[in-house]
């Protein structure tokens, strides 16, 4: 099983390593690819450029677990990132591999404004990650896709290529990209919210200095 780690990585911290480590052991997913986007379609674009994200989950996953990769299709294809152009080019090579998409809650949540959002169901599986003060109430129109895909039993996504949502508890480690850069820009420490290989590449490239 494939799982894909979508994000900004605006920059990679110890929230996205740890929760895909996790992830990957209790789903028993084979590989975690991470897969930076190049142009967000719902936010504010990444301060760090796409080769300067890319670099970064270089330098994090360095030594880190066997079957962790990066992706980098979405950073190689101009225009907006939409995830159903990604899922449906990862599909078209893996066959009835089973793919999962990992997301947090709060991205979750806003799925229905993604580009043709209900095709998703057809080309993946969620797994749908708890993060630390996020609110789980799913809108009518996701809710009414959601539940009766909904399963509590990890091993049934090997049953298909696409299609399940599993909502899987994960350690709450309440970091994120905006408090690590708001941290730089104040001139206070990030150490220990990403790896220290990270936290260099962000000095010498003198990211994260103005909001
Ligand atoms: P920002 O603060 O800039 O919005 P972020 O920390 O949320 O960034 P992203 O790259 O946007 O990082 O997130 C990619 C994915 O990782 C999203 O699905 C997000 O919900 C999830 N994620 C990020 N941090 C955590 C965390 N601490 N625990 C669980 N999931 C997380």
């Amino acid at each position: 099983m494939i799982g894909v780690y979508g994000g900004t990585f605006d920059p990679v911290h110890y929230g996205h390593l740890r929760t895909a480590l996790e992830i990957k052991e209790t789903v028993q997913l084979d590989e975690v690819r991470f897969l930076p986007c190049r142009q967000p379609p719902h936010r504010q674009a990444p301060q760090a450029s796409p080769e300067q994200r890319y670099r970064m989950l270089e330098l994090a996953l360095i030594d880190s677990e066997p079957g962790f990769s990066i992706d980098s299709r979405e950073l190689l294809r101009p225009g907006p990132s939409y995830m159903v152009d990604t899922l449906g080019s990862l599909r078209a090579e893996n066959g009835q591999t089973p793919i999962c998409l990992i997301v947090g809650m709060d991205a979750f949540r806003g799925l229905p404004a993604w580009h043709r959002w209900t095709d998703l169901f057809e080309l993946a599986h969620f797994i749908v990650m708890q993060r630390p003060g996020n609110d789980c109430a799913l809108s009518a129109p996701l809710a009414a896709k959601v539940v009766p895909r909904l399963t509590d039993n990890a091993r049934s996504l090997q049953d298909g290529a696409a299609g399940q949502v599993l909502l899987q508890e994960v350690i709450q480690l309440d970091v994120s990209a905006t408090r690590l850069r708001q941290a730089l820009q104040s001139g206070r420490s990030a150490r220990y919210l990403t790896p220290d290989t990270v936290l260099a590449y962000i000095r010498r490239e003198g990211l994260y200095r103005s909001a």
